[in-house]
């Protein structure tokens, strides 16, 4: 049996989306799955935008993301000979001809010459596809300044690495007839073809920064895992086969089939990627956990135990490494943000102020301070006030936290302990005046 070799095939342009990092790990995935080789191709034959800075950024992308080439890429560029000599040869061959497509002075350009049969292959998501003879006409595969055409240094790099199966975005779906007969022309053997949907945004169009990350990079400043975006593209258009979610690579690699890509367009749920990290963040050991606290707050590295008991009560919170600080700050300082819209919502309402009073009096006789007696604690005072739990959680979170989402405010009380809990709620009671008051000079 030969040995299945892929390739992913980018032309660098300075920012890798999401749609092409999918693409090189269904490469990597089957390559993997089916012991073959993995490849890497740069298409950058175009000057402008393939800056030596945009080439860096795609191989940065692969790299974080562990999808390593089994070779040392390819450099379309540098292959500009090879792509001449072929066309050279379908000029020799009779299957090609050259036009003067009337840029006069420019030289002429040569045209390849379609077979005049109809095409038809299996696309290994699509199914079979179909073109007839009319409906494909000649094309230029060297312009007249010189330069191959993407479809000739297409397929000749693909002769040249002995990619077997080519695996790519299915804007390229088209291409592939002309590209079939160019194989052909070239007596190479024909690779087997799988075209992967887009990646689709809430309304079914093309996934773009406007929608939210959409770059390898964006995720890698943002704190996620390498390990959770590969997981969450891979499962953007394939599934496992059951109710799997979180799979780590090498579970991915075993599960792997093209037979279970689908062929509508994925669509990009930035929530469930978010709880997609979670998970993998909560499988990470707790010296990362730590490790991640300090690099964001560093006085988290002052008291170990107490740094071991956030950790705890943030864990089903925390869906990124970015949410430490914004989420956690409060647990290390006395002097944290509080979000004015909540403050105006929950505090500045009346009564608000008068419960808390009330409940900073009872605290401060709760003893031991834990989750379950401050729980008790606060529904006993909402029975003898006839409120709502919520009347008091809210409040209560809002003045100890300055923040209006968290983790369960009791497990915060017990962690942050009595003396910080009553006197950010006294600081809070002496700050915050009631609405009526508002508009009273300070
Ligand atoms: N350079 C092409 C692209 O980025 C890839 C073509 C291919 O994979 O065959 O769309």
């Amino acid at each position: 049996m030969t040995t299945i070799r892929t390739r992913f095939a980018p032309s660098p342009t300075g920012n890798v989306h999401i749609g092409n990092m999918r693409v090189a790990l269904y490469n990597w995935l089957y390559a993997r799955h089916n012991r073959g080789q993995f490849l890497m191709r740069m298409e950058d034959t175009d000057r402008e935008r393939s800056t030596p800075a945009a080439v860096q950024t795609v191989l940065d992308a692969l790299e974080w993301l562990g999808l390593t080439p089994d070779e040392p890429p390819v450099y379309q560029s540098q292959r500009r000979t090879a792509h001449l000599e072929a066309a050279a040869q379908l000029l020799e061959a009779g299957q090609a001809y050259k036009q003067d497509k009337g840029d006069t002075g420019k030289g002429e350009a040569i045209v390849f010459r379609m077979p005049g049969t109809d095409i038809t292959f299996t696309d290994q998501v699509k199914g079979a596809l179909h073109k007839a003879a009319q409906d494909m006409q000649d094309f230029v595969i060297v312009r007249s300044d010189g330069s191959p055409v993407f479809h000739l240094a297409n397929v000749v790099d693909d002769i040249f690495m002995n990619v077997t199966h080519v695996i790519r975005g299915d804007d390229h779906t088209e291409n592939t007839f002309r590209h079939i007969a160019l194989y052909q022309a070239l007596n190479a053997p024909v690779p087997v073809f799988a075209h992967l949907p887009m990646i689709v945004n809430a309304q079914g169009k093309p996934y773009s920064k406007r929608d939210g990350d959409a770059f390898v990079g964006d995720f890698r400043t943002n704190g996620y895992l390498p390990a959770a975006l590969l997981n969450y593209l891979a499962l953007l258009g394939w599934s496992p086969g059951d109710d799997r979610e979180v799979l780590t690579p090498d579970e991915l690699i075993a599960a792997f089939s093209l037979e279970r890509v689908q062929s509508s367009a994925a669509q990009f749920d930035q929530r469930k990627f978010e709880w997609v990290n979670g998970e993998h963040l909560r499988q990470l050991p707790q010296s990362m956990h730590r490790e991640q606290y300090i690099q964001a707050i560093p006085q988290a590295g002052n008291n170990p135990a107490y740094l071991d008991a956030v950790i705890a009560a943030m864990e089903d919170r925390v869906k990124k490494w970015s949410d430490i600080p914004v989420m956690a700050g409060f647990f290390f300082t006395e002097d944290y943000p509080c979000d004015e819209k909540a403050v105006n919502k929950r505090l500045r309402k009346p009564g608000a102020l008068d419960l808390l009073a009330a409940l900073h009096t009872a605290f401060a006789k709760c003893t031991p301070f834990t989750e379950e007696s401050t729980e008790a604690t606060l529904r006993d005072l909402a029975d003898a006030r006839g409120v709502k739990p919520a009347d008091l959680i809210h409040p209560t979170r809002i003045a100890v936290s300055g923040l209006p989402f968290g983790p369960s405010l009791f497990k915060m009380l017990a962690v942050l302990g009595r003396d910080r809990v009553t006197q950010r709620i006294e600081r809070t009671l002496n700050t915050i005046k009631p609405q009526e008051d508002s508009n009273a000079p300070q």
